[in-house]
């Protein structure tokens, strides 16, 4: 049967400002049903784009992209926050809906021509994935897609991506 995944989120108002409903994804990650779920719905999302990598940004992308790589047997390469990769990085800066931040990527990490789809927690704005994604192109790499368990849909991130499929789990208007 088909895991209703809004049941596994949270909302919390006000959180972390005022007006500001926060999605909590962490009761998908404690119910190991809904989690495997959730990284199988992600994996077939992947696998049928041809996604030979994974990448997350920072924190939540990890959790999100980590097991989606290893049900597909690919590997997985973190966008981090700065100053926490040891080599020589590319770097992105991008504002979040609430506040702005940088990532960056392993100028190695992706192999020229390699298809990517990138894997997040939630979708709002887009300024992560808009970054991440232009770190990958930079790198040399091709974004196939992106995949989400939740997306913010009137924040309109979708929009500004008319080349790239960007599938969520839940979406909230
Ligand atoms: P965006 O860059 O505006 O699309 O924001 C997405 C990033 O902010 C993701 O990495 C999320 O982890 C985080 N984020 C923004 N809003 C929420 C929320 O309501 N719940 C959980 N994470 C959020």
């Amino acid at each position: 049967m088909a895991i209703d995944f809004k049941k596994y989120i949270a909302s919390i108002k006000d959180f972390p400002n005022e007006g500001i409903i926060f999605r909590d994804i962490t009761p998908i990650l404690q119910n190991g049903t809904a989690y495997r779920a959730a990284t199988h719905e992600l994996a077939e999302f992947a696998k049928s784009k041809g996604a030979e990598v994974i990448v997350g940004p920072e924190a939540r992308g990890f959790i999100v992209g980590c097991p989606v790589a290893n049900e597909l047997g690919i590997g997985f390469v973190p966008a981090r926050k700065p100053h926490k990769l040891p080599r020589a990085v590319k770097k992105a800066s991008y504002d979040l809906e609430y506040g702005s931040n940088s990532l960056e990527m392993h100028i190695d990490a992706i192999k020229p021509g390699q298809k990517v789809v990138i894997c997040d927690d939630l979708m709002a704005t887009a300024g992560t994935l808009h970054a991440t994604v232009k770190l990958v192109k930079e790198l040399g790499g091709e974004v196939v897609g992106a995949a989400f368990y939740v997306e913010l849909v009137d924040l309109k991130g979708v929009e500004k991506f008319s080349d790239i499929d960007i599938y969520s789990l839940v979406k909230y208007h």
